[in-house]
């Protein structure tokens, strides 16, 4: 069944430089063809328009890669097109992710009035040798100086930190982000470091050049970020974003909660219900930047692969998504997708253990993971998995 609300998420593809943890689809490049860009990204969103239904679109989120450092003129063409195809709801959240530096945060007030009404930046640390050490191109006065102009231009701007890095204390944690929290941001993406294959750091970590904090001490690390963020009033709403009331990302929660997307540009992805079809079909763009630009003048669409989603399938990453949200899964989510409501899809009395431990709340509508159940998400997730 589909949802008619239809969320866009637009993929930038290329960044100053290459940080060594990083495994998004990121590439350097000295020069860009906007113009092919646009005409791409164009081409791509018409696509999608022939193919669904939507009605609205709720929200929009420029990601990438660093969209902050897409010309105005490319970001707003975008805009401009996606109003011109569907109906955008007047309180549809339009995020940029945006980098600390001064050149990207000299376009704030220009994004602002072409339509951008909340910005993710990406500080990572408010510590200069740990930036040196996370390959960040800022430093931490450029971070506080780019928070300082987001605040002044945006009520809603988000940034994220990294912490348990090597060698950081608990104390020292304890204090940069306490120095976060008072620029007054109302949401922060906190991620614990990790060592991804195939970047730069895996090499490193795996010639022993430097040591991780190991699993107490990375424990000890989270139970401290979500003591200080609910101190200071934030709510934990998903295992590693911290919001004020009402400031969630709520393209983000379309994705943990089953809604309808579509990923436009180089590395994309879409999930998303297509015109009078039953199924839900998973949609991957071609990673390479120029492969994706050939493909699309080619076809008027950069498709790698294109997948239909089984009800099995969907109910499994319903569960996964839906349960590292301090709300949990309700009922509505599967009964949008299946017309079946939890019980029919999930055996409950299998879940008594998990109950009983206090890992997992149950109720006739709702499956939570508890407070205390947070730490063990994963192996939990695992757990409620093998009954459905
Ligand atoms: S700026 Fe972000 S996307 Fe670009 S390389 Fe660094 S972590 Fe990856």
């Amino acid at each position: 069944m589909s949802n008619k609300d239809l969320s866009i998420y637009i993929h930038y593809p290329f960044c100053k430089s290459k940080c060594p943890y990083c495994d998004f689809n990121s590439h350097v490049r000295d020069q860009v063809n906007y113009d092919q860009f646009l005409e791409s990204y164009e081409k791509e969103l018409e696509f999608f328009y022939n193919k669904t239904d939507h009605n609205k679109v709720k929200t929009i989120f420029f990601g990438g890669g660093t969209p902050s450092l897409m010309p105005i003129s490319l970001v707003d063409g975008i805009l401009k097109k996606i109003s011109q195809l569907w109906q955008i709801d007047e309180n549809c959240e339009i995020t940029l992710e945006a980098n600390p530096t001064s050149s990207e945060s000299a376009k704030f007030k220009d994004l602002k009035n072409i339509g951008i009404n909340r910005l993710s930046i990406g500080i990572q640390a408010l510590d200069d040798k740990d930036l040196k050490f996370l390959g960040r191109e800022h430093s931490s006065l450029e971070a506080i100086h780019t928070i300082e102009n987001a605040a002044k231009t945006f009520d809603n701007f988000s940034f994220d930190l990294i912490y348990a890095r090597p060698n950081q204390s608990l104390q020292k944690w304890e204090k940069e982000l306490e120095t976060a929290i008072n620029f007054g941001t109302k949401h922060l993406s906190l991620y614990q470091l990790t060592i991804e294959k195939g970047t730069k750091f895996f090499s490193q970590f795996s010639r022993g050049e430097f040591q991780m904090p190991d699993e107490n001490l990375a424990a000890e690390f989270y139970d401290l970020t979500n003591e200080i963020t609910a101190k200071s009033g934030f709510e934990n709403y998903e295992i590693s974003n911290y919001c004020r009331q009402n400031y969630s990302c709520k393209h983000n929660l379309v994705y943990w909660q089953g809604g309808d997307y579509i990923g436009i540009g180089a590395g994309a992805h879409s999930r998303v219900y297509f015109k009078s079809k039953t199924e839900r079909k998973a949609i991957f763009m071609i990673h390479e930047p120029n492969l994706w630009l050939k493909k699309v003048s080619e076809k008027c669409v950069g498709i790698q692969k294109i997948e239909k989603i089984s009800e099995t399938e969907l109910l499994e990453e319903l569960i996964l998504m839906g349960l590292r949200l301090n709300q949990g899964i309700d009922d509505h989510i599967f009964l949008n997708h299946f017309n079946k409501n939890l019980k029919e899809l999930i055996d409950f009395d299998k879940l008594k253990n998990l109950k009983e431990q206090g890992y997992l709340e149950v109720a006739a509508n709702n499956i939570k993971i508890t407070k205390q159940g947070r730490i063990l998400t994963n192996s939990i997730i695992k757990e409620v998995l093998k009954y459905v």
